[in-house]
């Protein structure tokens, strides 16, 4: 079988078609490269509205990290088209793999969102051969997709922590928790670890929410919110 068989089976994209299959080894690593065409006469859909458009040209190759198989790294490879939108003008096509961007596919983040639930970012890093920060992308990526989907009225207690993920630079990113009986999840990731950092949890989750907080538990301190 080969591996666009197997592609064509999982992962079908309407409006393109997998080409050529490429298996390289760069310096002992070895990863295949897929390439993804437009099926011909598909219109490509505007980026900014989404609505099908005329095409008005097509860019470089792009590569975007799909789920590797059998430990080793898969790349689409696809050139994106520009539409001539009436509404939007000149804009990047839409692709079903991934979004805006993203040069992880969108199918290898919420992989790697998964087994970041059971692995530290940097162990699923490792086990995939893949960076601290796409990992930190993909759980990103899973909150915000959580949060546009669930609601966030009722979150009274939350928990705070701090993720050292360069030790030698010393870059952190700080993580925010709903601690409530059985709503316990991932809220929030914001870069470093600095009181504007925290800042900028509080103004996105907007001062009406705040109001109602209670507990805030950093550093394993539980307080009281008294202000
Ligand atoms: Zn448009």
């Amino acid at each position: 079988m080969h591996v666009k068989s197997i592609l064509n089976r999982i992962q079908i994209h309407k409006g393109f078609v997998y080409g050529q299959v490429g298996l390289h080894d760069q310096v002992g690593r070895l990863f295949l490269e897929v390439e993804i065409r437009a099926r011909k006469g598909s219109r490509p859909f505007c980026a900014g509205c989404g609505k099908p458009r005329p095409g008005y040209d097509t860019q470089v190759q792009r590569r975007f990290e799909f789920v590797p198989l059998w430990g080793i790294a898969v790349f689409f490879l696809y050139a994106m088209r520009r539409v001539n939108c009436p509404d939007c003008g000149i804009k990047v096509e839409r692709v079903p793999w991934a979004e805006g961007k993203k040069h992880l596919t969108t199918t290898y983040a919420w992989f790697l969102a998964g087994w970041a639930k059971r692995l530290s970012w940097l162990e699923a890093a490792r086990a995939f051969h893949t960076s601290w920060e796409n990992v930190f992308r993909a759980v990103k990526m899973a909150v915000e997709w959580g949060l546009a989907h669930r609601d966030l009225e009722n979150v009274v207690s939350i928990g705070t922590d701090e993720i050292c993920w360069r030790k030698k630079k010393e870059k952190f990113v700080t993580v925010v928790y709903q601690l409530d009986a059985g709503r316990r999840r991932l809220l929030w990731i914001g870069r470093d670890r600095t009181a504007k950092t925290f800042r900028g949890f509080f103004k996105w989750l907007g001062p009406e929410r705040c109001q109602r907080l209670k507990f805030i538990c950093s550093d394993r301190v539980l307080q009281r919110v008294t202000s």
